[in-house]
């Protein structure tokens, strides 16, 4: 069967794609790997979730010196269906960057803002009804005490009728239910193996299911997949080079009172360093706290018997490093590499000090920075050498968010697409996810990304390309 358009991936990226071309009247089709989940089958932060949810259970890595654990949905929603849902609007300052040093037109605040606006109605963007939560008490209470600025972000997250949280708007409830309702085909358990091309042009995707035909093909796999399948189907300039990403150390802190939802996480992040450094609070199940105490795991297997007095706290910062995707002959996933640079050490470093500071002002009684053989810290005293030794032997440095690979803009040298996501040398095809964000935007990405997809959607349909 043909259709005016295919779709490789429905995460967040690929559900406003395909949304968008629905609604126009263009007949649509979401090709994605993973399996339809409905939003509350599985509990939010858990293993079953790991399993069910993300690429390899979530056990993916990208090799260097500290190799760099990442993760990656896998279903339809894509991340939206397992993240925090924390909303921030496009960054001015980086968007600026990236205009300048990309040669990206049209990317000013004031040209997405609209496209923010849509995105923030439609995902009910808001924040939390009542007090904070503890964990997020935990974060509020030593930024004030030390003077830091900080804030409650907002999530995508519709308050119930009682008052209460509600339920997370992923894009199963919102931009996929639209695109379905619009008309749009989504196929679960669906790969999509390499583009069809033909004379320079894109004309539909060859699948472990056959092939799907299009006038117009949208590549939204995300940072990793996004790359590979272009690598697959033989596209290379600058495809899979550039990955950017937050790199990101934590602490488990253990507290007086009962401080952990291990159906939640705490939504207060710490700003006052930022861009370069976001202090915030993480999944809190016992096995994410046992997976923290991963690195002294003989010394420490009892703290998790008191696992409700405790939460685990993340140190994230604006990488200057860079990764990249390949192939790798004979293999289904790509090979992914990240360099973490010496100022990247040095600021990890720091944003690790800066947390455990804040935690101890928070009232923590036990800190164990998650790192091979980190000492415990009992007092604010204790931190500056409990940060300083942690090196790029023993650091145990994670990540979610992945940017980068198949960058947008003008200037060829760097670019794998033009502006607004049509790729550079090929006809009908576009990119239209994290991938085009050139560098990871200092906050959480979903935004950026859901609002410069919104604006190449609309210069697609437009009919400028
Ligand atoms: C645990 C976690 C927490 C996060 N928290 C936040 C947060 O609070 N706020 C925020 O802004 N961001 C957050 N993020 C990041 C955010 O989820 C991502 O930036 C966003 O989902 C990226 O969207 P995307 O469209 O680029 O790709 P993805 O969401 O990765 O979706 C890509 C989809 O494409 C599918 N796919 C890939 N290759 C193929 C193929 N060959 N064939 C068929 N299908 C394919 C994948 O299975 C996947 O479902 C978090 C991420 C994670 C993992």
């Amino acid at each position: 069967m043909s259709y005016d358009v295919a779709i490789v991936g429905s995460g967040p990226g690929g559900a406003v794609t395909a949304r968008e071309c629905a609604r126009r009247g263009l007949s649509v089709v979401v090709l994605e790997e993973g399996d339809h989940v409905e939003p509350g089958e599985v509990a939010p932060y858990s293993l079953e979730q790991m399993r069910r949810q993300y690429r390899h259970g979530g056990l993916t890595v990208a090799l260097g010196r500290p190799p760099v654990a990442y993760t990656e949905a896998s279903c339809v929603g894509g991340g939206s269906e397992v993240n925090s849902g924390l909303y921030h609007r496009p960054d001015s300052g980086v968007l600026d960057e990236w205009s300048r040093t990309n040669a990206i037109e049209g990317l000013g605040a004031a040209e997405l803002a609209p496209w923010s606006t849509l995105v923030e109605e439609r995902l009910s963007v808001a924040t939390a009804p009542g007090p904070l939560s503890p964990a997020s008490e935990v974060l509020r209470r030593g930024a004030e005490t030390l003077g830091w600025d900080g804030l409650d972000v907002p999530r995508w997250q519709r308050p119930d009728e009682a008052g209460g949280k509600g339920a997370r708007q992923t894009m199963l409830r919102t931009y996929l239910a639209d695109a379905v309702a619009a008309g749009a085909e989504v196929r679960p358990r669906v790969r999509a193996l390499r583009l069809r091309l033909e004379r320079g042009r894109a004309t539909g995707v060859h699948t472990d299911r056959g092939v799907v035909s299009a006038d117009q093909v949208v590549v939204c796999g995300g940072a990793i997949q996004t790359p590979a399948l272009l690598l697959r189907s033989g596209i290379r300039r600058n495809v899979g080079r550039g990955l950017s990403v937050h790199p990101t150390v934590k602490v488990l802190a253990d507290f007086d009172a009962e401080v952990n939802d291990p159906a939640d996480l705490a939504t207060y992040q710490v700003k006052e360093f930022a861009p370069g450094l976001t202090l915030g609070g993480s999944a809190g199940r016992p096995g994410m706290i046992a997976l923290g105490l991963s690195g002294t795991w003989e010394r420490d297997r009892d703290l998790p018997a008191d696992w409700p007095r405790q939460s685990v706290y993340y140190a994230s910062i604006r990488g200057q490093g860079s990764g990249r995707v390949r192939l790798v002959p004979g293999f289904e996933d790509p090979l992914v590499t990240y360099a973490l640079t010496r100022r990247d050490l040095a600021a990890l470093r720091a944003g690790l000090g800066r947390l455990m500071l804040l935690l101890a002002a928070a009232g923590a009684r036990v800190q164990v920075p998650s790192y091979v053989g980190a000492p415990r810290v009992l007092d604010a005293d204790q931190v500056p050498s409990a940060a300083g030794a942690m090196t790029r032997g023993n650091a145990s440095v994670m990540t979610v968010h992945l940017c980068g690979t198949a960058a947008m803009g003008e200037d060829r040298r760097r670019g794998v697409t033009d502006s607004f996501g049509r790729v550079h040398g090929v006809a009908n095809l576009r990119v239209n996810d994290a991938s085009l964000l050139p560098s990871a935007p200092g906050i959480n990405p979903q935004g950026t990304l859901m609002a410069i997809a919104h604006r190449n959607v609309d210069q697609m349909l437009e009919g400028a390309g």
